[in-house]
């Protein structure tokens, strides 16, 4: 073997260390020669390896090669093939030795044939590779899957009113992030199982050591030539029983801690995607509020809670009064700038701990934690108050905000999120029927309560 050839195998990790340990044989004259076989056996072992490792990638660098210049620049089959190159590099994995002679040996013909002939064929012949190295087949791209949510409609975000659709590229389904939370769900599966292969690669590893150490011991109380033999012997048999299953660890490590790195950064990627979803999702576009299914959400949570603590929970639905003539009078946009106003000047002097929501296209829901009839009625009206106060401008003109009404309730122990919400769309209706811009409470509410005052048109 030529110096430079030996100097660049010993720089192999594995060889390294495992010569490492072996260091104190060279201690003594016979040790010293097993170190030297041990040395060079590992090395030609390493060289053959080696050197089918670089002829398989050779090979294949030509193959997809060759197969990629066949297909259209940047069509998408040519760039996962240039990714595929990139990811079979080597060192291989033993699975990904296997992997690729099951392909050859199964479709070397059909890759011919489709060099001569044309892209489908190319594509078809190459589908089992791309999906055993890119799970191409059982993981639709994350594109095609956010184009098919966006061709569906949301119905629980837009419920009856026919204001603009969300844009496209925010829209996203509730099947698009259960795929995504499957995903993380899988990955952290994986993540786990590498792990405990690591950490079992690791105990495994320890042993070794202490089998060397009992090695060497029997070695140093060898007194005649005849022990030395034996243990010569039994050493040698030792040794390449646990370099075969040394090299098998590490490269078992090497192949973890390469995973890790992609599925790491895989799963962050997934994160913050779902997180930016998640956000997404329960945002209302045009003025940054919660959105209904946000309100549906915290609903929930809050009857949830005032079930067990026995805390008031008040449910207000604002509703802006003849809000068509707006647009109709002014326009679109300029209607757009009055749900702008009343969401960021307006419903903002509501408590920070109250939600306030756009639960449809004119229509804000605000829901009161810890707060009594009476105790939102004051609310409600200081938020009348601020609006008959306050003009928008459009178009280099001042114009009064519209009058909204309300319809307001308290909850009553026992019952459902949905029963809230109708009884205070009941006393909304009523609060149109009866004139607009005014309050009305839930007829139940009437009865009880202490305020004499619940009309405030
Ligand atoms: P009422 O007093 O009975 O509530 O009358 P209204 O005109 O407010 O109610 P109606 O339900 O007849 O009309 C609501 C209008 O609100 C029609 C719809 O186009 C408009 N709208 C809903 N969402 C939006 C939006 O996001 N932007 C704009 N500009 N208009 C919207
Ligand atoms: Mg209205
Ligand atoms: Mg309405």
């Amino acid at each position: 073997m030529l110096p430079d050839q030996k100097e660049n195998i010993l720089g192999s990790s594995v060889t390294k260390k495992i010569l490492r340990l072996l260091e104190p044989l060279k201690r003594s004259e016979s040790g010293d020669s097993i170190f030297a076989y041990i040395e060079q056996t590992l090395c030609s072992a390493e060289t053959h390896s080696q050197e089918i490792e670089q002829t398989y990638a050779g090979l294949l660098r030509l193959l997809l090669d060759t197969l990629a210049r066949q297909l259209a620049n940047g069509s998408p089959l040519q760039v996962q093939l240039k990714l595929l190159e990139v990811r079979l590099s080597p060192p291989f994995a033993t699975t990904d030795l296997a992997e690729l002679k099951r392909f050859l040996d199964a479709h070397v013909d059909d890759i011919a044939r489709g060099v001569r002939e044309c892209d489908d064929v190319i594509e078809l012949s190459l589908a089992p590779l791309l999906e055993s190295f890119t799970n191409k087949k059982s993981e639709p791209a994350v594109a095609e899957l956010v184009s098919a949510a966006d061709e569906e409609t949301i119905a629980d975000t837009a419920p009856d009113y026919n204001y603009p659709a969300t844009p496209p590229e925010r829209r996203v389904d509730s099947s698009y992030r259960r795929h995504l939370d499957e995903k993380r769900q899988g990955i952290q599966r994986i993540q786990q199982a590498l792990a405990n292969q690591a950490s079992a690669c690791i105990k495994n590893n320890q042993s070794i050591g202490t089998m060397l150490e009992k090695e060497l011991e029997i070695l140093q109380q060898a007194n005649s030539q005849q022990d030395l033999i034996v243990a010569r012997e039994q050493l040698i048999g030792e040794t390449q029983a646990l370099l075969t299953e040394h090299r098998i660890i590490a490269s078992k490590l090497l192949e973890t801690q390469q995973f890790l790195g992609v599925i790491e950064s895989d799963s962050q990627q997934l994160s913050d995607e779902l997180t930016r979803i998640h956000l997404l999702s329960l945002t209302d576009d045009l003025t940054g509020l919660p959105n209904r299914r946000a309100f549906l959400r915290r609903l929930q949570d809050e009857v949830g809670r005032v079930q067990r603590y026995g805390n008031p929970l008040s449910l207000a639905l604002i509703d802006l009064d003849g809000f068509k003539a707006v647009n109709d009078k002014l326009g679109h946009a300029a209607g757009d700038e009055v749900l702008r106003v009343i969401a960021a000047e307006i419903l903002s002097i509501f408590r920070h701990h109250d939600l306030v929501a756009r639960y449809g296209g004119e229509e804000f829901a605000v829901l009161l934690p810890n707060t009594h009839i009476e105790g939102a009625l004051r609310a409600l009206r200081k938020v009348q108050k601020r609006a008959q106060e306050t003009n928008f401008q459009y178009d280099g003109n001042s114009i009064p905000l519209p009058t909204f009404s309300s319809g307001l309730t308290l909850f009553r122990p026992g019952e459902s999120p949905e029963a809230i919400i109708q009884r205070a769309d009941h006393a909304l209706y009523r609060a149109k029927q009866l004139g607009r811009n005014r309050i009305e409470f839930d007829r139940a509410e009437v009865a009880s309560s202490t305020s004499t005052s619940i009309s405030t048109a």
